[in-house]
């Protein structure tokens, strides 16, 4: 997350996530699943502006085109308004704001783009109405809001997460993996994903994956990538199966899911190669294909 002084108001830039390795490990009693994932941060970002209002009043104007399938809400179903509010109720603030969010991470696509923007809107306005909260207690507002958003206020660019996504563990590695990602049209809701889902019998260890990534083995770290919610997605939708297909007619190293779906990526031997891929897809009629940087 990168955070600018922009006049007198802060603009963020929040990243996008992939999953590279997601394991379901059990169903937990609060209807949460318990999961072990590997979560990297990408070069793909919403920007948005958080400038101060003189009245405790939130405002959402969201802008942006480009947005596959795009449903954003624009009012108290966004995540950036619940973020304020309830910001707002924990340190009993009066002041207000408008926020300007730029989308341009596609919705319903398993990289957490809602998250994200609420991650930015705690850590922003925290700075902006001065209200000087300590990291756990931004930690615990952000476990409020949803599993993925601790991992973005932590604000590192890697991390094993466990529990439903809330306890994080740094990683050194991966930095700079070039990607391309890419989304069908249609996208999956992640509450219907985990409804189906089974627990996994035999869950695999996230390890492999993180020790050959520190090792830079790209090669050796592409057996290793995993989705338990794959299979689960691919049932729902078919429009997943086509892109792995598509993807693995590609020069990638391998190919996955992220997240519940339905972008899915390439690892890629180099950016050229990663731009390279994401025209060819776009050019094959899949309608968002990009060029990125894992874990920076
Ligand atoms: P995750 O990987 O965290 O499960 P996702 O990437 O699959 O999530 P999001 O793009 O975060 O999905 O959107 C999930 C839902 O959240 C959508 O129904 C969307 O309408 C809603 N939503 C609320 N606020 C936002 C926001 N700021 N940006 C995108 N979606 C939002």
């Amino acid at each position: 997350m990168l955070i600018r002084q922009d006049g007198a108001a802060l603009r963020v830039d929040a990243p996008a996530k992939l999953n590279l390795f997601l394991e379901v490990l059990g169903k937990r009693e609060d209807g949460f699943h318990e999961l072990e994932t590997l979560m990297v941060t990408i070069s793909l970002h919403d920007t948005l502006r958080f400038t101060e209002e003189p009245t405790p009043e939130i405002r959402l104007r969201c802008h942006g085109r480009g947005v596959v399938d795009g449903t954003v809400p624009s009012g108290d179903g966004n995540l950036v308004v619940r973020a304020a509010r309830l910001l707002q109720e924990h340190s009993g603030t009066s002041r207000g704001v408008t926020v300007d969010l730029w989308k341009r991470i596609p919705v319903s696509a398993g990289l957490a783009g809602g998250s994200t923007d609420a991650a930015a809107t705690l850590v922003a306005l925290d700075r902006l109405w001065e209200l000087g909260l300590a990291a756990e207690e931004l930690l615990t507002l952000a476990a409020r809001l949803g599993s993925d958003v601790s991992f973005f206020v932590r604000g590192i660019p890697a991390a094993i997460c466990r529990g439903r996504g809330e306890k994080i563990h740094p990683v050194e590695r991966p930095l700079g993996v070039p990607v391309v990602v890419s989304r069908p049209a249609s996208g999956l809701s992640t509450a219907e994903v985990y409804r189906h889902c089974q627990v996994s019998s035999r869950p695999l260890s996230v390890q492999p994956l993180v020790d050959s990534l520190a090792d830079g083995r790209l090669t050796a770290a592409s057996r290793f990538l995993h989705n338990s919610l794959q299979q689960t997605a691919t049932t729902l939708n078919s429009e997943v199966t086509d892109l792995i297909t598509r993807l693995d007619r590609q020069p990638v190293v391998a190919s996955a899911m992220t997240g519940s779906g339905t972008a899915c990526f390439g690892l890629c031997s180099s950016d050229r190669l990663a731009r390279r891929i994401s025209r060819r897809l776009c050019g094959t009629g899949v309608p968002w294909a990009t060029a990125v940087r894992a874990g920076v």
